[in-house]
Parts: C-alpha cells; sequence; structure tokens
C-alpha cells in the first residue's frame, strides 16, 4: 500500500499461523515444542542432538554505519532478507534477532519488531513479556544480590560457629551432620582444604575459612536490576530498616539487559555451561584481594534453577509467515548485544546447509560486529559467511557533514532533497571505514542501502557505487520496508551468490594470548582508527587487578560510544587524529569478557518529558493495544 500504513497497523492486518504451523513447516517436532498460547513457543535444545549430522546453513550477520538519529533499519532490513529468502527465493531461512528490553519500550524508543512490512508478529507480544525470560533473570539476578547482602550481615553479627553451623546444619533427624552440597565442596576445593565426609571433621581453623567470606563491601560490583527506566534507581542507599543494625551500603540498580546473566543467556551453549558460567560470576572481592564468587555465594544451583527455561529460544514468525528466533537480548555496550549463540545453533541445523540464519548485530559494525565476531562466533565456534552492512543515504549525509537533528523538529531540507556531495562524504568517511572493518575479517560484505522515500536515483547509486569501490562484494538498493521481502530479493541474491563457492577464511582480529592492554589498542587503533589509548589510572589498577586474578585470556568487549567511531558522540564520518581514553575497566567473568569503559555507560536509562507510554492505550473490551511502535 503506498503511503506505507503505521507499523502497527501492518502488523495487525497480518493475522499470524499457528506457531505449531510455522514450527512443522522448518522439520521441528511436535514434542520439541513448548506452547505459549499459539504464537509463540519455546524450543527444545534436543534438536541439536537430532541433527547433529546435519550440516548447518550459511551464517549471516546484519551491522550497519555508524548510527544517527536518523535511523538506519537494520533489524528492518535482517526480517526483509529472510523474508525475501524463505517466502520468494524459497529457501530455508531463520531470522534470529534479540528480545527488546521494556525499559525503552514504555520510555524513549518505543518497541523494535523491524518496521514496515519486515516485522516479527504479533509486535505485542515481541515488545512485552513474551515467555518470561527478561523476567527470570530479574528474579535470579536478584536472588543473588540479595544474598550477598544478607551474607554480610549474617557475617558481621554471628559468631564464627554459628556461622558455620547454619551453612552446614546438622542433618533434621538428628543423625549427624548433613553432608557438604556439592557447592560447598567446591568451595573447599578452592580454599585448598581436602574434601571431608561430613562438615564436623573440619578442623577449628578451616572452619573459619569456610564460614566467611570476608565480603570487601567496597569492590561489589553485582547491583540489582529491574526492567524499566526508572532513574531514581541509579543511586540508592540500602539496609535503612531498623532490623539491619545499621548496614547501611549505597548501590544501584541496572536495566535487567545489562544484568549479567542476560550476557551469559546470550553466550552459553547449554544449562551445563550456563551453571558453569554462573558459578564464575566474580561479585567482587574479599579484604584480601580475592575474587569472590557466585559459587562461594552458594546460589550457583538456585540461580540456575530461576534460569532453566530461559535457555530454550523463543519461536516467532514474520509478517510473510517464515521462522524467527527471540532470544536474549543483552546491552551493546557493558555487554556484547548479540542474540544468544543458541538459537542461531538451533536454527543452522533446522535451516540445513543450503539455508540461510540471518541475525542482527547492535549499534555500528565498529561495535556490533567486532563483538559479533570477536566474543560471539569465539564462543559458538561457528563460522559466519558474509556481513550485510546496512547504510542510508540520509544518514550517510550525516556522517558527510549535514547538520544535526533536533528531535521532534521537522527534517531540514539537505535530508528531503538530492544533495551529492553530503551523500559522497558520508561515503568516503564512515562506509568506507565500515568496510575496510568488515574486510579484515575475511568474509564478503554485502552494503544494503535501505531506501527512504525522500532518496534520490543518483543518491542511492552512488552509495552503491561507492561501496563496491572501497571493497564490498556488492551493493544493492533495497526496499523491503515498503515492499516486504518482494523488495529485498535483489538483496537477498546478492548475498546468496556471496556466500556461494568455497568458504571464505575467517579471522578474528586478535589473539587472546595477547594482554589485556594490547587486545583494547587492537580494536582502538584497527577498528575505530584510534592512534592509541590512554589508561587512566583506575584503568591501569584493574587491567593489573584482571591480569593477577587470572582472567587476562578473556576477550573485550568495548563500552563506548555507538553514535561516533571515536569516544566522542558529536564527531561524526571518520574521525582521525585521536587517542581512545579508558576511563575504567570491569570483568564480566561469568559472561566471558573484560570490558573496558571509554566514557560514562548509563546502566539504568531514565524517563524523559515525553516518554512512550503516554501513547499506550488498550481498549478494554477487544483488547487491542496502540501506541507500542
Ligand atoms: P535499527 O535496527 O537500525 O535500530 P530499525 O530497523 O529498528 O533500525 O528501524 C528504525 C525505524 O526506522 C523503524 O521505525 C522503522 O520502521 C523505520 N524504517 C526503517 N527503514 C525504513 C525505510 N526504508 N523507510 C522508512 N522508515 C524506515
Amino acid at each position: 500500500l503506498q503511503p506505507v500504513p503505521s507499523d502497527i497497523a501492518i502488523s495487525r492486518a497480518q493475522p499470524p499461523k499457528d506457531i505449531e504451523k510455522v514450527a512443522a513447516e522448518i522439520g521441528i517436532h511436535p514434542d520439541e515444542l513448548d506452547l505459549y498460547g499459539r504464537k509463540k513457543a519455546k524450543v527444545s535444545l534436543d534438536i541439536l542432538d537430532r541433527l547433529t549430522e546435519v550440516r548447518n546453513g550459511k551464517y549471516v550477520v546484519v551491522a550497519g554505519i555508524t548510527p544517527t538519529p536518523l535511523g538506519e533499519g537494520k533489524s528492518t532490513t535482517t526480517i526483509g532478507l529472510v523474508q525475501a529468502l524463505g517466502a520468494h527465493l524459497h529457501k530455508n531461512v531463520f531470522a534470529c534477532v534479540r528480545q527488546p528490553s521494556q525499559g525503552p519500550t514504555f520510555g524513549i524508543k518505543g518497541g523494535a519488531a523491524g518496521g514496515g512490512y519486515s516485522q516479527v508478529i504479533p509486535m505485542e507480544e515481541f515488545n512485552l513479556h513474551l515467555t518470561g525470560d527478561i523476567h527470570a533473570i530479574t528474579a535470579a539476578n536478584n536472588l543473588l544480590a540479595a544474598a550477598i547482602d544478607a551474607r554480610m550481615f549474617h557475617e558481621s553479627t554471628q559468631a564464627t560457629e554459628a556461622l558455620f553451623n547454619r551453612l552446614a546444619p546438622k542433618n533434621k533427624q538428628g543423625k549427624g551432620v548433613r553432608p557438604l552440597s556439592e557447592i560447598q565442596l567446591r568451595r573447599l576445593d578452592r580454599l585448598g582444604i581436602p574434601r571431608v565426609t561430613d562438615a564436623e571433621h573440619l578442623s577449628e581453623e578451616q572452619r573459619v575459612s569456610f564460614a566467611r567470606l570476608n565480603i570487601d563491601p567496597a569492590t561489589i560490583t553485582w547491583n540489582r536490576v529491574m526492567d524499566t527506566n526508572d532513574r531514581f534507581l541509579r543511586k540508592i542507599e540500602i539496609g535503612l530498616g531498623p532490623n539491619e543494625k545499621g548496614h547501611t551500603r549505597t548501590t544501584q540498580f541496572d536495566i535487567t539487559v545489562a544484568s549479567e546473566l542476560m550476557a551469559i543467556l546470550a553466550l552459553t551453549t547449554s544449562l551445563a555451561d550456563m551453571q558453569k558460567r554462573i558459578a564464575r560470576i566474580v561479585i567482587g572481592s574479599d579484604k584480601t584481594g580475592n575474587p569472590v564468587t557466585a559459587d562461594d555465594i552458594g546460589v550457583t544451583d538456585a540461580l540456575t534453577v530461576l534460569m532453566r527455561d530461559t535457555v530454550r529460544p523463543n519461536l516467532m514468525q514474520t509478517l510473510e509467515g517464515t521462522p524467527v528466533f527471540v532470544h536474549a537480548g543483552p546491552f551493546a555496550n557493558i555487554a556484547h548485544g548479540q542474540s544468544s549463540i543458541l538459537a542461531d545453533k538451533v536454527a543452522l541445523k533446522l535451516v540445513g546447509q543450503d539455508g540461510f540464519v540471518i541475525t542482527e548485530a547492535g549499534f555500528g559494525a565498529d561495535i556490533g560486529m567486532e563483538k559479533f565476531f570477536n566474543i560471539k562466533c569465539r564462543y559458538s565456534g561457528l563460522q559466519p559467511s558474509a556481513v550485510v552492512l546496512v547504510a542510508t543515504v540520509r544518514a550517510l549525509k550525516m556522517h558527510g557533514g549535514g547538520p544535526a537533528v533536533v528531535a521532534g523538529a521537522p527534517l531540514k531540507h539537505e535530508y528531503l532533497d538530492e544533495n551529492i556531495p553530503l551523500v559522497e562524504g558520508g561515503c568516503d568517511s564512515n562506509l568506507r571505514k565500515q568496510i575496510d572493518n568488515a574486510n579484515k575479517f575475511g568474509i564478503p560484505v554485502v552494503v544494503c542501502v535501505n531506501k527512504f522515500a525522500t532518496d534520490t536515483d543518483k543518491e542511492l547509486e552512488l552509495v552503491c557505487s561507492k561501496a563496491k569501490s572501497y571493497g564490498a562484494f556488492d551493493a544493492v538498493v533495497s526496499e523491503h520496508w515498503s515492499q516486504g521481502g518482494a523488495g529485498a530479493v535483489a538483496l537477498a541474491k546478492s548475498l546468496v551468490k556471496a556466500t556461494e563457492g568455497p568458504a571464505k577464511e575467517f579471522k578474528f582480529l586478535y589473539d587472546l594470548e595477547l594482554s589485556l592492554e594490547e587486545k583494547i589498542a587492537t580494536i582502538a587503533k584497527e577498528i575505530y582508527g584510534a592512534d592509541g589509548i590512554e589508561l587512566s589510572a583506575e584503568a591501569k589498577e584493574k587491567l593489573e587487578r584482571y591480569t593477577r586474578q587470572g582472567f587476562s585470556k578473556l576477550p573485550i568487549c568495548m563500552a563506548k560510544t555507538h553514535l561516533s567511531l571515536s569516544s566522542d558522540p558529536t564527531k561524526k564520518g571518520a574521525p582521525t587524529g585521536f587517542t581512545l581514553p579508558i576511563r575504567d575497566v570491569r570483568a564480566s567473568v561469568g559472561a566471558g569478557f573484560i570490558y573496558p569503559l571509554v566514557g560514562e555507560m548509563t546502566t539504568m536509562p531514565g524517563l524523559n518529558t515525553r516518554p512512550c507510554f503516554y501513547d499506550i492505550t488498550i481498549d478494554p473490551v477487544t483488547e487491542i493495544i496502540d501506541g507500542l511502535f
């Protein structure tokens, strides 16, 4: 239809197929499906065993040029592309996307199911609770937070013997002592105490070290979380009740998707692996500087119980009825911003060797794609086949020196009328650098020029010819937003061609054996175009500490602004001649990465004066929801 109706009107006009039908069409057996109503289901990981002999499909990541307020359309392109491959070229396909956080849905951004005629449906399900994975993460995260403060409280108020008796209590029947749990035995191992048949056999000295974690409260990095944009929880004081006897502490809430447990869900390869990662979570240090883990707190299995169902990917569908996994959605700055490894693995088996799995990397390619390769592919062992790099004429104009965009104000004429010099400037700077970056990983890059109604043919052609001249395998104009899959057939055909022939040699940007500082400098220089890095005293101290604690072999997850290749969000294009400042460094040991902080990173968004929730309505009779997008 012209003009293209609103996203919600399109979404509602297309009744979804029964999810059982979507599942059957892609070869999921009925007993591998847990239905959550008729439009979404969780899918069993047993599929990985059943299809172990099947060769994986082609694995493609959709990334973008550096984002601008004008929007690039990575999610829309991911969905448009699978619709073209599946519904028009009749390939087996899967899209694997992130589950959106409810914070932004009711806050500043609105929903995130794609747009126009390229969407995941039903968008209400997609944007709201889905199957409860985010709620499970909230529950598990906060159990650990509660356990940490309770442990410190009890250690300070109880005599060692009383504390010990509670941690290793007498058997209820009064016969001897209850055997130590597996988690407690592991703690003995770490303390260098030989395992005993029961806790009675520990010496006085061993009981003291077993009973007391001696957590240094100043080092605690585990925060509470909730999935709401609540700026008043960015800094809080806890323990103000009379029964906590003055055990106050300043701490904070983060948004749930910033929890390390979300990053763990995205990077894990099985429930057993998740259990190990949860055990390894470092929540802070003890008073002698040794790391204290979730396992030391004794919550590994309890957290794994709460997270049990989350490991199974959530099945939904596109507007054109092709399958989609919506699974995990970690923050893209302090975490790696990718949907789950498990969804990709299951999808790659289901589509088979002639099929395609298209997944999306958040933010610009300098962040999303770099982390996709260096963190996600490293942990999954999966070989990517191609990158689709999304660019728009309007965003390139901004990178080429176009005026700033003021939220709510009408777009300036530069973005609405033909302006070849601005497009050219954006191509020669940002597009060129992002193509160069993608080419460093050794696999083909197809540029998708996501067409907006105001783009002229001359502008679109210029972007395509420039992209090819910088070393893209191909560059194609795509109209999936206004035409659905039919508008992305040319893009899909080009992608098929790019992935034909012998597999290209995919390579990582850096070796894990390098020091943490060398790894950070490699990303800064090679990907961002910096001359080098400058470590603050705090950052230096942390790098030394993490190296001493044995975490130097972990990959790096940069927490940098997504609005510029540099650390300054106002610098568009491809800045040069700058040194990247590293303000601080943190560790997500359970998830498995070290994250340097380049600027101030907010892990709890706020609500502005005009949040989206004003626009959200429900008709209580029909239950029709409006304004979610
Ligand atoms: P990203 O994933 O890069 O953040 P999205 O795919 O979510 O971007 O798109 C952002 C917004 O831009 C959505 O509301 C979408 O409907 C809109 N959009 C995307 N492509 C186009 C287009 N070609 N024309 C008009 N609007 C578009």
